[in-house]
């Protein structure tokens, strides 16, 4: 199954992070890292007081169910020391399941694609970058999910 996975950090040299957890997950059983975009750099959603977000999107190809791929990374981000506060306070990693195949799933634990990946430039401008033509599941074509965005504020690394 194709899956892309979003990845994001603002603490911590960000960059390193990323790049330990596409090590972490290219070294896990059945998943391989296909594709990795640009490396963006956002502002907080939250407009919150904390330091600008490094953002990527990779593409994974997995024998891994969607459920265990969430495990995965999320077993990433606690060895990487990701520590849980308030909702989208600064973090060393996260990682996000935005897209898995064409399923649609609406868990407790896991919905995909990604609830707010048609709000967020951070997501979709690295998605496009990797895939400029995909059909994201109920959502439509990317371009045009992006045209409806501002993304003047995301800049390209
Ligand atoms: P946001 O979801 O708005 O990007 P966040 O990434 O900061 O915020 P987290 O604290 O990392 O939120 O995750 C909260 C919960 O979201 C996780 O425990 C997980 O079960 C759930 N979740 C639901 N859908 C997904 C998904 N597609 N990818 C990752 N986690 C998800
Ligand atoms: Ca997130
Ligand atoms: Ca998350």
């Amino acid at each position: 199954m194709l899956a892309y996975i979003g990845l994001g950090s603002n603490l911590n040299h960000p960059k390193k992070q990323i790049k330990n957890a596409l090590i972490a997950l290219n070294s896990t059983k059945d998943v391989k890292v296909v594709s990795l975009s640009s490396l963006y750099q956002s502002k907080p959603i939250d407009n919150s007081k904390q330091p600008d977000y490094i953002n990527a999107m990779c593409q994974v190809d997995t024998y891994l169910t969607a459920l265990e791929l969430l495990y995965i990374c999320q077993d990433i981000e606690i060895k990487q020391h990701r520590v849980r506060e308030k909702k989208w306070s600064a973090r060393t990693i996260d990682l996000d399941i935005i897209i898995y195949g064409v399923q649609v799933i609406a868990s407790k634990q896991l919905i995909v694609p990604h609830p707010q990946m048609m709000n967020r430039a951070f997501v979709l401008v690295p998605l496009a970058e990797l895939e400029p033509h995909l059909k994201v599941p109920v959502l439509g074509a990317i371009q045009d999910l992006i045209a409806k965005l501002d993304i003047s504020k995301l800049v390209k690394l």
